[in-house]
């Protein structure tokens, strides 16, 4: 992808979440876009950066890691999405500014302990199995409103939110169910929770459906960058 496309794909982006949030009369600034940077090379993000985009999603630590050192001279925001063993916390917990994938109680504990004092709170968004999948990652819903409370009273971590990958659908009506169910998810815990203000849902093939059920932060890849 050359600057000039990758900088179009974003402004095509920023255009989608626009319209898809005023046909359902949402201020388009409470949506925000996580550009997806997974496999592709520190030359992409740093076109994307100089575009004016800031946020960045990446799955797989030491890629990220080793990202992070390239562009260190930028002021760039980092958020983990993916898959999380117990025993590579700690530099996720140093290094990055949100993890949306934490699915249990272990991890959050370890994300907190091991986040740096100088830093402020590492954002948590927990990921749901919303479609109830059995190869998939995520807690099921019924086992999240005891989770949620157990992480928001971690000191070193900020609870803001849920995060789901709902099982792939071409229905744009369809596809709103699972997002829906989310969204219920979060309003219930927001009943005893404090500062919960995020759902991370929604990708290339249905954002105007998860912005149409209250998305605050659709994840993008490869209507950015290309395919992977
Ligand atoms: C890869 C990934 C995305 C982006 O997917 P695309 O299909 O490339 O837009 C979003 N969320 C998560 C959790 C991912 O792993």
């Amino acid at each position: 992808m050359t600057e000039l496309a990758i900088a179009k794909n974003i402004a095509k982006l920023e255009n989608r979440i626009r319209i898809a949030s005023q046909n359902c009369g949402r201020d388009p600034a409470t949506v925000s876009l996580l550009a997806v940077s997974k496999t592709k090379p520190v030359a992409a993000i740093r076109e994307a950066a100089t575009a004016g985009h800031r946020a960045f999603g990446e799955n797989y630590l030491q890629e990220a890691l080793e990202k992070m050192d390239a562009l260190a001279d930028l002021p760039l925001c980092w958020h983990f999405i993916g898959p999380l063993q117990s025993n590579k916390t700690r530099p996720v917990a140093e290094r990055f500014d949100w993890v949306h994938s934490v699915d249990r109680l272990k991890i959050a504990r370890r994300l907190s302990e091991q986040r740096p004092a100088a830093l402020p709170p590492l954002n948590l968004c927990l990921q749901v199995n919303i479609s109830g999948e059995q190869s998939k990652a995520g807690i099921e819903l019924a086992a999240l409103p005891a989770l949620a409370v157990e992480v928001a009273a971690l000191p070193r971590v900020a609870l803001r939110g849920l995060m789901a990958i709902p099982a792939p659908c071409d229905d744009p009506d369809a596809q709103r169910e699972p997002f829906a169910r989310l969204r219920e998810a979060l309003n219930k815990l927001q009943i005893d929770i404090p500062g919960l203000d995020t759902l991370s849902m929604g990708m290339s093939g249905d954002l105007e459906a998860a912005i149409a059920e209250g998305a605050t932060l659709v994840r993008i890849g490869t209507d950015i960058f290309g395919p992977r």
